[in-house]
């Protein structure tokens, strides 16, 4: 079973409970906003001898505005939908028995 079974619906509620309403930042437009169906892993560069939390990569839910094509990103781990590297197992798949 996938970790991200239950994605779209737990980001959606990660968002809504910080207060996001669904409204694009940069066209004003509501109503208009999609999550992409998978996670998006962001490269993070590393610093020569500096290894980077968590790795080389940031994963993040990608929310596209379907009015002016405006995609962001927001962190899985801010949102409390992952776990840090080499423990637990996340929490996007678990949320659908809560
Ligand atoms: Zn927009």
């Amino acid at each position: 079973m996938s970790v991200f079974e239950n994605y779209v619906p737990a980001v959606a509620q990660a968002l809504q409970q910080r207060g996001l309403e669904g409204e694009c930042s940069v066209c004003r437009k509501k109503g208009q906003q999609m999550i992409h169906g998978l996670p998006i892993a962001v490269p993070v560069y590393e610093e020569a001898g500096e290894v980077k939390y968590p790795g080389t990569s940031m994963p993040a839910a990608a929310v596209i505005c379907n009015q002016c094509g405006a995609v962001q990103f927001f962190s899985l781990g801010a949102l409390g939908l992952i776990s840090p590297p080499g423990g637990g197992e996340a929490k996007a798949g678990g949320a659908a028995a809560n």
